[in-house]
């Protein structure tokens, strides 16, 4: 077991090298029980923070940690973040000249390294393992586990040897990861890595800070320009089905300045990577892609990820919305659902051969549908569908935000059940709204249904609002569909006690149009100097000619540009900035900080004096004032004045801040107790704060007055 001394080192580590002042949930429990010498399987959602899990074992234990991942780009990212943190890190793959691999194979060899970056194909050849048999191996981390996995969505042909390894150095702790969710994948990534015993740890697979908002889809080009203006200079992925969508949608964008560029499997590789890589250098700031785009995509400060068009499943959606927000910080998943898109993958889906697999999308592109149309919180359809119940509604989604207005459909839905009932046969929602509807079209006639009692129940509401009605039925379990049926509806248990107890049911009100009158974000940053920060990071990454993130991530810089007084300590407690980094850049931020404090400081002063100068100038005291100044001249204490005045303290008070702010001289500091400490808590205290906020902050007791004194005293003799 793991010592509280070990504990204590890891935590160290985390502090020290990346700048992080508490370990994530669970990534305690994993990294000990690596250091403990045992295999561990991680199931964390994207940005959960699963490669700290490896990197400080690695860093902690003897030898090399050796971590396969599938991705290059993700290598080299991985690694330059790492080196500017003082990590020994390297990476061994394809992309490298040869003189450069013989160094670094060189460096490894002799025991330098504290984690070497593989690819599968590199990593399983006979000369590499008869490296791998020289040197101290610290454990082995099997990044997208999924990828060994033919059932998952990414199944990489060269994961499949991984298992291996196991037979090779079996002493040597393994480490797989994933962000899937699907229970089948995640028991066939065990079995193919041979690590039925390793220790499980599963995550919770919510994204708090992702806030899912679906629309219908009415002018997309309009909405998404729309939605965008929110996001001015942000990061985002837009998925489009088509590559020509893609296209278009890309040009339209540019026409509006938006810096957009479009991505799919259609364009050379070498473009490809172009969009990629300026992506992730923030040169481009919307990437319209197919799902072509996305594995290799690392970046943390994704602010949003829209979905132009219906993705074919709760999996995809899921995978591609978690791309959004990786650091933590709010961001949104918006999806513009439209029913011809339904039809559309319906019939993609229809010409798939196999019968079995073509049962399990459909089922899969309905679950899709009920979470696009669910009127109830988002968030627990979805984590609902992953299996993991939810006990409350999660306040940051679409529904949650903005609730629809419900009613009572209880006569609606009465009908619907015994129409249903009536109809006899497999017959699906459409079917079902036609009868209720009145129509009398072929098929009806055909099946005699214009006889049925409940034909022509109501025809005033229109179809739309019928189909709704009837969805929400499903939803709520009066009716199951069965998908191999052509969604043929069947009354629950449920829905027969409807027909017999008259239990109320209440429906969402059926609602078309967009509904976005959401409040935006506001990360509580001050923008201006946050982006002056974002430059002073471009600038070095530039330089280093690496991503910007890799250097600084959106979290540290929003925080920098929250600290009230510069100092170092101040620096290194931000979140995110290690000794390394602190010792390298620090010195670069230092100078845009100052400015700005003196910029706003002199701005502070120049309205003071400004109040100062209209004071002499024009409002010399009133004739109450004057009468207190005369009486303060000839050393009368405060109560003294306001006894001969016949004024309250308070009043006397008033005049005297009148009197500061004319320049007249009232030796505050001995009107107030103790008044050097309160002079030190000012000095702390923000600048800018209001009069209230400052009296919650400090632990000053003062009467609103003579704290107001203090202030006015304050600004006359140029503090602050
Ligand atoms: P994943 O691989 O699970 O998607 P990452 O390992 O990339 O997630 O981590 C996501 C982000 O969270 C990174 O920016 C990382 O530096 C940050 N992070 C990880 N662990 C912590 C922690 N304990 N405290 C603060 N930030 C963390
Ligand atoms: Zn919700």
């Amino acid at each position: 077991m793991a010592t509280k001394k070990v504990k204590e080192h890891a935590r160290k580590v985390l502090k020290d090298t990346f700048g992080y002042d508490m370990f994530r949930p669970m990534q305690e429990e994993i990294i000990c029980s690596l250091l403990d010498g045992k295999d561990a399987f991680v199931l964390m959602p994207t940005g959960g923070g699963k490669s700290l899990c490896y990197q400080i074992p690695s860093i902690m234990r003897p030898g090399t940690g050796i971590v396969v991942s599938p991705l290059i780009s993700l290598m080299k990212d991985q690694v330059d973040a790492l080196t500017r943190c003082g990590v020994k890190a390297e990476y061994y793959n394809s992309s490298l000249k040869s003189a450069e691999a013989k160094e670094i194979l060189a460096k490894f060899e002799a025991g330098e390294l504290d984690l070497l970056y593989v690819a599968p194909e590199r990593l399983l050849t006979k000369t590499f393992l008869a490296r791998l048999e020289k040197i101290e191996v610290a454990l082995f981390a099997i990044d997208e586990a999924h990828c060994v996995s033919q059932w998952g969505h990414d199944f990489r042909p060269e994961y499949v040897r991984l298992g291996e390894l196991r037979t090779v150095m079996p002493d040597v702790p393994m480490i797989a990861l994933t962000a899937t969710a699907d229970e089948h994948t995640r028991e066939d990534i065990a079995e193919r890595l041979a690590l039925t015993k390793a220790k499980c740890f599963v995550s919770s697979f919510d994204r708090p800070n992702i806030r899912y908002l679906v629309s219908e889809k009415r002018q997309p080009l309009t909405q998404v320009l729309q939605f965008l203006e929110d996001w001015k200079g942000a990061s985002g992925i837009i998925y489009c089905l088509s590559r020509k969508r893609v296209e278009d949608m890309a040009v339209n964008l540019q026409r509006h300045g938006i810096r957009a560029a479009a991505y799919h499997a259609g364009m050379p590789g070498r473009t490809r990577e172009k969009v990629q890589d300026d992506f992730l250098r923030d040169r481009i700031n919307v990437i319209v892609a197919t799902i072509a785009f996305g594995m290799g995509v690392d970046k943390p400060n994704v602010r949003f990820v829209i979905h132009h068009d219906l993705p074919k499943s709760i999996e995809s959606y899921y995978q591609e919305t978690g791309r959004a927000g990786r650091d933590g910080l709010e961001s949104e998943a918006l999806l513009l659902y439209g029913s011809g898109d339904v039809n559309l993958v319906r019939r993609l889906i229809e010409n798939v051969e196999n019968l079995e697999q073509r049962r399990v999308e459909i089922h899969k592109l309905n679950s899709m549908v009920a979470l696009s149309e669910a009127l109830t919180c988002r968030r627990r359809v979805l984590l609902g569908y992953f299996s993991e119940e939810r006990e409350e509604d999660c306040g940051n989604c679409d529904v949650c935000l903005d609730p629809p207005e419900t009613y009572d459909a209880s006569d609606f839905s009465q009908a619907a059940v015994q129409c249903v009932r009536d109809a006899k046969g497999d017959f699906a929602i459409g079917y079902i709204v036609d009868i209720l509807r009145g129509s009398k079209n072929a098929r009806i006639l055909a099946n005699k249904h214009e006889r049925l009692k409940m034909h022509a129940f109501n025809k005033t509401i229109n179809v739309d609002e019928w189909m709704a009605i009837l969805r929400q039925l499903v939803h709520q379990g009066y009716f199951t569909q069965d998908v191999s049926r052509r969604g043929a509806l069947t009354i629950s248990k449920k829905g027969r006690a409807l027909l017999r107890d008259n239990t109320p049911v209440i429906l969402a009100r059926y609602q078309p149009g967009i509904k976005r009158k959401l409040k935006r974000f506001s990360q509580g940053r001050n923008e201006a100097l946050f982006k002056k920060l974002v430059e002073v990071r471009d600038f070095l990454a530039e330089r280093e000619e690496v991503a910007p993130h890799t250097l600084f991530s959106d979290v540290t810089l929003t925080e920098m540009s929250q600290i009230n007084k510069v100092t170092d300590e101040a620096l290194l407690r931000l979140s995110g900035m290690g000794q390394h980094k602190f010792d390298a850049y620090a010195a670069f931020f230092r100078p845009v900080l100052e400015q700005y404090a003196r910029d706003e400081a002199a701005k502070e002063t120049g309205k003071g004096q400004h109040a100062l100068k209209l004071m002499a100038k024009g409002s010399s005291p009133t004739d109450a004032q004057g009468h207190t100044w005369a009486l303060y001249r000839k050393g009368n204490t405060l109560e003294a004045i306001g006894a001969a005045l016949g004024v309250s303290e308070k009043t006397v008070l008033n005049h005297y801040i009148a009197l500061v702010r004319g320049a007249y001289h009232i030796d505050v500091p001995s009107l107030v107790e103790d008044f050097e400490t309160v002079m030190e808590e000012l000095d702390d205290a923000d600048p800018y704060a209001s009069l209230s906020e400052l009296k919650k902050e400090l632990s000053i007791d003062l009467s609103n007055e003579m704290f107001r004194l203090v202030l006015a005293w304050r600004e006359a003799i140029g503090v602050n």
